[in-house]
């Protein structure tokens, strides 16, 4: 069986999100320019693709740098606590800073990424997030260029996972309550 047949519905379509992001780049386009390139962190795994799409509609001189964050606890919920698997290449000591996420829900990862880069005194930082799930918020965190707010369903696609799959799926979906089950099962 196909595993596009595990979605039960679309949340976000491709045309959507092509059409969001290119309103993101607008805004960013506006405030960033070539004197003083900021540094795009993308935030592995899941904001790989918004990543890819957002970094061609830039007209700005940018660099790109990669952090791979995984909060400790499985499945679907974030425990708030988080390990920095992958950390960044560069230096951000000086420089104006975009974090590219995929999803913001409690803001556990967001608020442990931005206390660990505050250290390394960036010139700003700012974020750019795919994805809000502002009803699911326990700490305040500061986004600034939000793709889509969601509700409170756990999404996959377009970079997302389940379990590690699904990241290829060019739109943002939700699964089938069965999905989980079996794998709950397992
Ligand atoms: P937070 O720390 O804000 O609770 O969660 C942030 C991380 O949890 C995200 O970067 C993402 O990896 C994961 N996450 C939160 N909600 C979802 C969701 O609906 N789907 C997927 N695939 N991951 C999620």
């Amino acid at each position: 069986m196909s595993m596009f047949s595990d979605i039960e519905h679309v949340l976000v379509t491709e045309e959507e999100i092509s059409d969001r992001i290119a309103v993101l780049a607008e805004q960013m386009n506006a405030l960033y320019s070539d004197d003083d390139p900021p540094i795009l962190v993308c935030i592995l795994k899941g904001a790989f693709m918004f990543l890819a799409d957002l970094t061609r509609k830039l007209t700005f001189r940018h660099e790109l740098d990669f952090m791979e964050i995984s909060s400790y606890g499985t499945g679907t919920t974030s425990s708030g606590v988080v390990r920095i698997l992958l950390d960044l290449a560069s230096s951000i000591e000086g420089r104006h800073v975009v974090i590219v996420e995929d999803i913001v829900d409690t803001g556990h990862t967001l608020d442990y990424i931005l206390r660990n880069f505050a250290a390394r005194n960036p010139a700003s930082v700012r974020v750019a997030t795919l994805l809000n799930k502002p009803s699911r918020r326990e700490i305040d965190v500061p986004v600034h260029f939000v793709g889509f707010e969601i509700p409170n369903e756990f999404v996959m696609g377009y970079g997302l996972d389940y379990s590690e799959q699904y990241r290829n799926v060019p739109y943002i979906g939700v699964l089938k309550p069965e999905v989980y089950q079996e794998s709950a099962e397992d």
